[in-house]
């Protein structure tokens, strides 16, 4: 058995380091914004070469106080691509935004630039772009029109952590960008985590507020802020597997060239651009008989995930919200693709076996 995903067997060559974190947490007495937060903070801004890291709850929240951070009015208009996980919709949302739907380029997967451009109205304030499966957009593009337009673009790098264009990191292109931490991501926490990085000291300053009750002096309110700080245990986590973060990404490139290698061309492969180092979040391939294909994987004993079944437009609770947008091309993505074994603990032999099952399909 070949499973998808398996996060005991990630956080296995982790563990020696967990213990002593959770050691020093539980003896500091200190659990709550204390050293642990500040430490993390100060090394993931340095390895993302970025002046501020502002730890929170989780993904989602970060990208909700990246948006508030803006300072937006109700009803402006925040771009978002059409094939993203719900996350990234529900926050323009929750920020009191309308979230305007693009479409991805196909063989990217990533929001076409070219199509920004026609979106825009005089209502949009934001590009939220999305750097899916651990590829980096197409932000020189990006950059470009927002500057033309006088946009902000905010990054959502939830599943992209290290990917780069031209040897630029993801995350360090817009005016902020969010993290998630989930534990199966790149760099994955043992719970929910989540951060907002940013080169500019007043979304800095802001978001750190927003995330304690909008105050930086205990008992005084600056903003109408919520609760959603990184927790300190979570932090100490964090900054033992950030250590190895070159070591997954690296791992995960060498599984995904063997797919590359072995792979019939029957399957539809993800692109491949020398501008762009990718980090392999996941894996996909797309196929006409995609369910049929996975239900046979199964039988012979290999996990595999959808990365979505059911993309934004078409979820319910997005009735009335979304539904006036024709999104044919994420469509096609969510009916053909199928999301292949590539986690940190998985071999390059479990890769070629996986390879061996598929080209007998
Ligand atoms: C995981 C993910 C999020 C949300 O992160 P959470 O930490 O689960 O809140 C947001 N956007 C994308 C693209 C994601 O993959």
């Amino acid at each position: 058995m070949i499973e998808y995903e398996n996060l005991k067997k990630l956080n296995a060559p982790f563990e020696k380091g967990y213990d002593d974190a959770w050691q020093r947490v539980r003896q500091s007495g200190w659990y709550i914004l204390g050293s642990e937060v500040k430490q993390f903070e100060g090394s993931f801004a340095h390895w993302l070469g970025i002046r501020h890291c502002i730890g929170v709850a989780n993904g989602l929240d970060a990208l909700v106080l990246s948006l508030r951070a803006l300072s937006l009015n109700e009803g402006d208009e925040v771009i978002v691509p059409s094939n993203t996980y719900i996350a990234t919709i529900l926050a323009v949302i929750q920020a009191g935004l309308v979230p305007v739907l693009v479409e991805p380029d196909i063989h990217t997967y990533n929001i076409d630039p070219a199509l920004i451009q026609k979106s825009i109205s005089s209502k949009t304030k934001a590009i939220m772009v999305v750097h899916l499966y651990g590829k980096c957009c197409d932000m020189k593009s990006i950059m470009g029109i927002a500057d033309d337009h006088k946009l902000y673009v905010i990054e959502d790098v939830a599943q992209a952590h290290g990917a780069k264009q031209d040897g630029e990191v993801a995350g360090t292109f817009g005016h902020l960008s969010a993290f998630s931490f989930y534990p199966t991501k790149n760099l994955g926490a043992l719970g929910d985590a989540g951060a907002v990085v940013t080169n500019s000291d007043d979304h800095n300053k802001t978001v750190r507020r927003l995330r304690n009750y909008g105050s930086d002096v205990k008992y005084y309110n600056e903003l109408a802020g919520v609760n959603s700080r990184l927790d300190e245990l979570q932090a100490a986590f964090l900054s033992h597997k950030l250590e190895k973060l070159h070591d997954i990404n690296q791992h995960k490139r060498k599984l995904a060239s063997v797919y590359r290698e072995l792979l019939g061309d029957q399957f539809i492969l993800p692109s491949v651009d020398t501008r762009y180092e990718d980090v392999y979040h996941i894996f996909n391939i797309r196929h006409e008989r995609r369910d049929e294909l996975r239900t046979y994987l199964k039988e012979q004993g290999v996990g595999t995930e959808i990365h979505y079944p059911v993309s934004p437009v078409h979820q319910h609770a997005m009735k009335g919200v979304l539904d006036h947008f024709q999104t044919p091309i994420a469509d096609e993505i969510h009916r053909t693709t199928l999301s292949l074994p590539i986690s940190y603990f998985h071999t390059e032999q479990d890769v070629r076996e996986v390879c061996r099952i598929m080209n007998q399909f």
